[in-house]
């Protein structure tokens, strides 16, 4: 499996200012714009051929963009109807075996709804299901992390912690990490540097080092209500703290991918890269923005999480 030697951040499928919108041209358009990868978007059906997929494959190699996919939204591991369940794994098998024909690295879904049932037993009926799906793609060669995300609302299972032990019990599956289902899944929480250094911090304690050298994040402007997500929303129009989500993963020097979900997909992608970018100035020259210094040096909490010399400090 592929090893990341930084945070690539990029767009939700193909940017909306690509010219002549296809795959192919979308991933040199990525480039163009100074994106890093993109996320293949096979949510209503499965959008590249397999004769394209060898093809997407290499535009991307050429280009250097890591691809990401992110499978099919009809998909309920724990439905009660035995053709609904079988069709979920069917469609979780289609999505890996073309994003990985195509050369992405992670395939993302949503697993599960809890339909009113004890959280801890749809948990072994999702496990229970993702192990009969990973045996059967390591059976056929597939290799690609297979990634249940942290939902947007209550009534979905996938928080962060059933995501963890998901992934510690299952090799070939790891936490797809989408940063406003967080927010809006703990109706307005986890929004600030503490907070989001506090994700990373438990990802860590659960997948180890690996755990955040090998990520998969979504993030985007998001809109909710008690129970949780409502709609995506561009940055500027929401309460998610970007500026801060960058500043942690300056701090926990993560890897992998970061695919921007916000309406205008490529404008927030590059508006986080930006900020993600300047934050890293800031750390390395271990100086902090005026804003982050009211907010967190005031209270003590920045030099908990500083880096000395490459080594964390715990707090
Ligand atoms: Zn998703």
């Amino acid at each position: 499996m592929r090893k990341f030697s930084k945070l690539n951040i990029g767009s939700a499928g193909i940017p909306l200012s690509t010219p002549n919108k296809n795959t192919l041209n979308g991933i040199k358009h990525v480039k163009t714009l100074g994106l890093d990868s993109m996320e293949l978007e096979f949510v209503r059906n499965i959008n590249v051929s397999k004769e394209l997929a060898p093809q997407v494959k290499k535009e991307s190699e050429k280009n250097d963009i890591i691809l990401s996919c992110h499978g099919q939204y009809y998909i309920n591991l724990n439905s009660k109807e035995k053709e609904k369940k079988e069709a979920s794994v069917k469609r979780i098998l289609s999505a890996a075996r073309r994003a990985y024909e195509s050369g992405a690295f992670s395939m993302t879904f949503h697993g599960a709804y809890y339909m009113k049932e004890n959280p801890e037993k749809v948990h072994k009926v999702v496990k229970d299901a993702l192990i009969s799906i990973t045996k059967t793609l390591k059976d056929e060669g597939v290799e690609i992390w297979v990634r249940p995300e942290t939902t947007g609302k209550v009534s979905q299972y996938g928080s962060l912690i059933e995501l963890l032990k998901l992934s510690q019990e299952i090799g070939m599956v790891m936490p797809t990490i989408d940063f406003a289902h967080l927010h809006a899944r703990e109706n307005g929480k986890l929004n600030n540097y503490d907070e989001f250094c506090k994700i990373l911090q438990t990802i860590e304690k659960f997948l180890g080092r690996e755990g955040l050298d090998n990520m998969h994040i979504h993030f985007a402007g998001i809109n909710y209500s008690k129970k949780g997500e409502l709609n995506h929303l561009n940055l500027k129009d929401s309460d998610l703290n970007y500026k801060d989500m960058a500043a942690a993963w300056q701090e926990y020097k993560i890897k992998g991918v970061a695919i921007c979900e916000s309406p205008n997909i490529e404008k927030d992608a590059l508006l986080v890269k930006k900020e993600y970018n300047s934050q890293k100035k800031m750390f390395e020259q271990d100086s902090i923005t005026p804003e982050f210094d009211k907010s967190q040096k005031a209270k003590g909490k920045y030099s908990r999480y500083k880096i000395g010399g490459g080594k964390r400090t715990k707090p």
